[in-house]
């Protein structure tokens, strides 16, 4: 990042990523390179000095700032892709986009990778420090097989035509495909293995891309700095297809069972079960009626499989489908895994330490640890002990990305003077 502040936080309850238990009166300080330095308890700490800007956290909860490892920030969640299409022009989506990265950043995600619709350029501009957002990877398009998820074809014949959505029907055309979204900045490829939910001439137990493509557009990615590949898989066929393919992440997973689980498990790859789309509230009346039926047919189905992965102890890294759900709400999937069974520490690591194994960054992000960057959030009260405190954007009230702070919604008086004198001559927002 290009903005970076040393910064002090005291008077918090530490939650660091690693610690089985939160450290009770603890302190954090990061250097000038917005560098931990200390996170430990207060009595341990060094001393505070005047040239560091100091944050009192008011007895909240200190933890590392969190992932979404599945977001759509191209694309609106209060109103579908097609009337986006039809009714916003390029520089209003821009626009909107600028708006929703904010938006995610303010309710706690510091991390991001974009799996479909996002230009490369949105993370060069959050990395280069002219847009507020989280810290990005994107996959910039989506590459599935003609009449598969990524065709953008509607019922009526009408083609939409989406610059995201790639078709490809053979080993040439996806090694073709994942060219172009290497060209176009993709950190990582994503691919369809099966069909989906929300597409409308396919089915979740579709089979999407053939072994040798999913095997092809790994090869590719590898060929390139060793990218990692992520597979849209929700029915069983398309979860091995992709895990066998050798896909770092399988996205949604709905039908996974335990060959499945097993085959993650010894492939080291993660699965991101995407639970908002699941435990979103179904209403007859603003669902297509195959999309009715489908959602309605899947989603408890969906909640036995998932809960079963979690006593597995499968990797499990925190991805919302922001876009096709709401934006800025991205941490109630922490509670929606702590429903289907996994413990509320657990499910923080798996929106932070885990997330960041995912995404490769672990060596600088996801732990609160002397060595990596103070990407951190506080929470209002003490979410291990009511893990939906975090689905509430008002309860964020510190945000800060390698020492900079993003939001801060604390009282005036409870924030030292030296720091809001260093907040308004950096000029950041609000
Ligand atoms: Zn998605």
């Amino acid at each position: 990042m290009e903005n970076k502040s040393p910064l002090r936080v005291h008077n918090v309850r530490l939650v660091d990523g690693v610690s089985d238990a939160a450290v009770p009166d603890a302190v954090l300080e990061a250097d000038a390179d917005g560098r931990i330095t200390f996170a430990g308890p207060a009595g341990e700490a060094p001393p505070a000095s005047r040239d560091i800007p100091a944050i009192d956290g008011q007895g909240g909860t200190l933890l590392p700032g969190f992932f979404d490892c599945h977001v759509h920030l191209g694309l609106p969640s209060n109103r579908s892709v097609v009337e986006q299409a039809l009714t916003t022009g390029d520089v209003m989506r821009m626009i909107q986009t600028t708006h929703r990265l904010r938006e995610t950043l303010e309710s706690g995600i510091t991390s991001a990778r974009d799996l479909g619709a996002l230009p490369a350029a949105y993370r060069d501009a959050v990395a280069g420090g002219q847009l507020a957002g989280p810290r990005l990877q994107v996959a910039v398009g989506i590459i599935s097989h003609t009449g598969g998820h990524a065709d953008a074809t509607l019922p009526s014949g009408l083609h939409l035509d989406f610059d995201f959505c790639v078709l490809a029907d053979d080993v040439r055309e996806v090694r073709l495909a994942a060219r172009r979204m290497l060209r176009d900045g993709a950190d990582v490829i994503k691919v369809c293995t099966s069909g989906g939910i929300s597409s409308a001439t396919d089915d979740p137990d579709d089979e999407d891309l053939l072994d040798e493509e999913v095997a092809a557009v790994v090869d590719e990615a590898r060929r390139h700095r060793g990218r990692p590949v992520a597979a849209h898989a929700q029915g069983r066929a398309g979860i091995l297809a992709a895990i066998r393919g050798g896909v770092r992440s399988v996205e949604h997973g709905f039908g996974i069972d335990d060959r499945g689980c097993d085959l993650l498990g010894e492939r080291g790859a993660f699965l991101v079960p995407t639970l908002a789309t699941v435990f979103r509230p179904l209403e007859r009346s603003k669902t297509s009626p195959w999309h009715y039926e489908k959602k309605r047919r899947w989603n408890e189905f969906t909640k036995k499989n998932i809960a079963a992965a979690i006593e597995r102890k499968v990797s499990i890294a925190a991805g919302t489908d922001a876009g096709i759900t709401p934006h800025g709400h991205n941490l109630a999937e922490l509670s929606h895994l702590v429903e289907l069974g996994m413990s509320p520490m657990d499910a923080i690591r798996a929106g932070t330490v885990h997330s960041a194994r995912l995404l490769e960054v672990d060596d600088r992000l996801g732990t609160l640890r002397p060595g990596m960057l103070a990407d951190l959030v506080i929470c209002a009260g003490d979410p291990v002990r009511d893990i939906t405190l975090l689905s509430a954007p008002e309860n964020i009230v510190v945000v800060a990305q390698q020492g900079v702070v993003r939001k801060n919604t604390l009282p005036t008086e409870a924030t030292g003077e030296t720091f809001v004198a260093q907040h308004i001559l950096e000029g950041h927002h609000d």
